[in-house]
């Protein structure tokens, strides 16, 4: 492989998703080569342990046999069917079969989506199709949570809460709205689990008041574990709090479990810690483990059965794309499915267990503010003071320090702006392989001092 070449070729026509152009033409890419369990190699030979699966989807870890030989083998039996005109493929029957059977309430349909942007976008338009086919086409009002991230389709981008997907982006979208996040180590409510839930109660309803009503509101949003705005795990019940205040307003409650899907927090869904029953859910990466784009959209009986029953016969329901529940992806999606009923859900809770313990032990460092993990979903808050929580000043450029010491030390993580590192390690991982990631953290922290 000529790595010159490559990253030549990469500056000059390859635009990469959520980046600096400027700064990436001028650092030039990574190349990656290859990947075995949870270790990737560089075009330059050197080893990399990928904490952060990819980004968040490589669940299973790299080069795993049974999934690569699926999908080996759907490609030569039929590498592509259409769901349209009245046609459908047996692995997506299968697969849609399967994941209904393990979602929670009476979410038991799914529409298969290319990855999670697009299945927001889904669950967006699927709210109106459904608020349209009870007759109230005014419940528009779509509420997400600041530090939320939901895609960056134009419509996701906008209920997403992080200001990169809002700039220059003409969004939010006037429908769109955002309550403070749940985040106990900042909540204006302080760090008791109880004071942020009914905090975050309240806020509800004053903004479903504020918006003109219930009438008004069509759907609530969420994500079970906070991922891109920095890892922020809510206390304990507060998504069944916004549950039943949704319940109680009669808007959707949708959850957005495209990272915490698949083992990541240790249930399959993370809605299993709380026994909840969302009227939407949303899928992707661990779907497929990254090693084909899938992503899904769950609806509940009543909205399914809703607009199926509301729409006159013989008239489609315009949404849709020609690679929806494509054959390969779920094939893979099957076999990556055996795995985690085979043992990798049970791994993953083991290594998340002594992560969790790990990053405990991290707290006397000078640089860390708060750490938190749920199952294999981890981060830790940098401060450069910690008494007033002080978010390390940008200008000191603790993200690409990070981001460059990480490399040099062999792990990858994620560094989000400057004060959080993300982790999510492939649940495949070994306690060895967790301690080689958090003794490689420890030894970048101290060099970025
Ligand atoms: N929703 C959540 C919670 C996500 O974390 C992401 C991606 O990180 C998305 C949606 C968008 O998924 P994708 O990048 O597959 O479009």
């Amino acid at each position: 492989m000529d790595t010159a070449r490559l990253i030549s070729l990469d500056r000059e026509h390859l635009i990469h998703p959520v980046s600096s152009w400027r700064g990436h033409e001028a650092a030039g890419a990574t190349i990656l080569e290859s990947g075995k369990g949870a270790w990737l190699t560089d075009s330059e030979g050197r080893r990399l342990l990928d904490g952060f699966a990819g980004l968040w989807c490589v669940n299973t870890g790299y080069g795993c046999d049974s999934v690569i030989e699926a999908g080996r083998r759907q490609l030569e039996k039929l590498p592509y069917a259409t769901g349209y005109f009245g046609f459908s493929c047996e692995p997506a029957i299968e697969l849609a079969a399967r994941l209904t059977r393990h979602a929670p309430g009476t979410l038991n349909r799914i529409y298969f989506s290319l990855g999670g942007s697009d299945a927001v976008d889904g669950t967006l338009r699927f709210i109106r199709y459904y608020q349209n086919a009870r007759g109230m086409p005014q419940k528009r009002h779509v509420i997400g949570l600041e530090k939320g991230y939901h895609g960056s389709s134009f419509a996701g981008s906008g209920l997403t809460a992080l200001p990169v997907f809002h700039r220059d982006a003409d969004v939010p979208l006037p429908w769109q709205h955002h309550l403070p996040s749940p985040d106990p180590y900042r909540h204006p409510a302080g760090p008791d689990g109880e004071a942020i839930i009914h905090a975050s109660v309240r806020a509800l309803h004053d903004m479903v008041a504020s918006l003109g009503g219930p009438d008004q509101v069509a759907a609530f949003y969420c994500e079970l574990v906070q991922g891109s705005g920095g890892v922020i795990v809510p206390p304990d019940g507060w998504a069944r709090a916004m549950q039943a205040a949704c319940r109680e307003l009669d808007i959707l409650f949708v959850v957005d479990e495209v990272i915490t899907g698949f083992g990541r927090t240790g249930p399959l869904f993370a809605c299993a810690h709380e026994g909840l029953e969302p009227d939407m859910m949303t899928v992707a990466k661990g779907l497929t483990a990254g090693y084909a784009p899938m992503g899904g959209v769950f609806l509940s009986d009543a909205v399914y059965e809703t607009i199926r029953d509301n729409t006159p016969p013989g008239v489609a329901i315009g949404h849709g794309q020609t690679y929806s529940a494509h054959p390969v992806s779920a094939a893979i999606g099957l076999a990556v499915l055996d795995l985690y009923e085979g043992g990798l859900l049970d791994n993953g809770v083991a290594a998340g267990r002594h992560l969790a313990a790990r990053l405990a032990g991290l707290g006397n460092h000078p640089l860390v503010g708060a750490t938190r993990a749920k199952g294999m979903l981890a981060g830790i808050e940098l401060v450069t003071d910690k008494a007033a929580k002080a978010k390390p000043d940008p200008k000191l450029g603790i993200a690409g320090k990070l981001g460059r010491y990480g490399y040099e030390q062999g792990i990858l993580y994620r560094a989000f702006a400057d004060d959080v590192i993300g982790l999510a390690p492939p649940l495949c991982c070994s306690t060895d392989e967790i301690d080689i990631l958090c003794d490689g953290i420890v030894a970048v922290l101290d060099r970025v001092m």
